[in-house]
């Protein structure tokens, strides 16, 4: 298939993707309640060493009413800088064999599975991480990936996914979207643009809400965008990152 004929379905111009990154209380408490309501439906990346642990029932629900739930590892390995004193050394991504890293993630994708009964699964890459190993050692973590999911939302690189061109979906870039980095405004001027290139905008959200994470929306801000999002659903195909990554994938947008 050739990209360049990719379209989005029942005319749609673009897609747009919200992904709401860390096993926060507040994803099953306001903002899986607050999507439905706005007939909308996201992906949380689960970190499950996190509120899963002590509250799998409400994963368990949130999943039930449709939203996606992703793997974002068991313990949240990153590639550690001294500056991240919250994360304990032994999760340094830099000593992370593609063994380890796949061992994690299937045992991940085993407790997701348990929570939600599917098979199919997509990845929030750790701190938009896309390596393991350190100097010559150092490897995309694709070769993992690949064997375990259908796409992975990779760099946080700020760039649209032209579909037209084919995509990596084991790399999918996209827009850090917390208030620390984009306004309601930047996000939605994405997405337009994204619907200029018939792309897939995809957004890494972490708290909804003061309090709820130290990178977060805000709450006002969250809400005028689902309003908004749902008002233009003519035109923008919201959908969870699987949904998406599948549609790209059967209808011929990746490389
Ligand atoms: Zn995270």
């Amino acid at each position: 298939m050739d990209p360049h004929q990719f379209h989005w379905s029942a005319g749609q111009k673009c897609a747009v993707s919200l992904t709401y990154d860390d096993g926060l209380p507040v994803h099953y408490e306001y903002v899986g309640p607050a999507l439905l309501e706005a007939g909308l439906h996201g992906t949380f990346n689960v970190l499950i060493r996190s509120d899963p642990l002590q509250h799998p029932e409400y994963w368990r629900k949130l999943a039930q009413s449709g939203h996606e739930l992703a793997n974002h590892t068991l313990f949240h390995p990153c590639r550690r800088n001294p500056d991240m004193t919250w994360l304990e050394e032994c999760y340094d991504l830099c000593e992370y064999t593609p063994e380890r890293l796949r061992a994690e993630l299937q045992i991940a994708n085993l407790i997701l599975y348990l929570l939600d009964g599917k098979r199919e699964r997509t990845f929030g890459n750790t701190c938009c991480d896309t390596t393991i190993g350190r100097g010559q050692q150092e490897m995309l973590m694709d070769v993992v990936l690949r064997k375990l999911f259908v796409a992975a939302r990779g760099p946080g690189n700020s760039q649209i996914a032209d579909v037209k061109k084919g995509i990596n979906l084991m790399q999918v870039g996209h827009f850090s979207a917390d208030k620390q980095n984009m306004g309601l405004e930047d996000i939605q001027k994405t997405i337009l643009r994204a619907a200029e290139i018939g792309g897939w905008a995809v957004f890494m959200i972490h708290g909804v809400g003061k309090g709820t994470h130290s990178l977060y929306m805000d709450k006002s801000t969250h809400e005028k965008l689902v309003a908004w999002l749902a008002v233009n659903k003519a035109d923008i195909w919201t959908a969870p990152f699987i949904e998406v990554a599948q549609y790209v994938k059967q209808h011929g947008g990746c490389k």
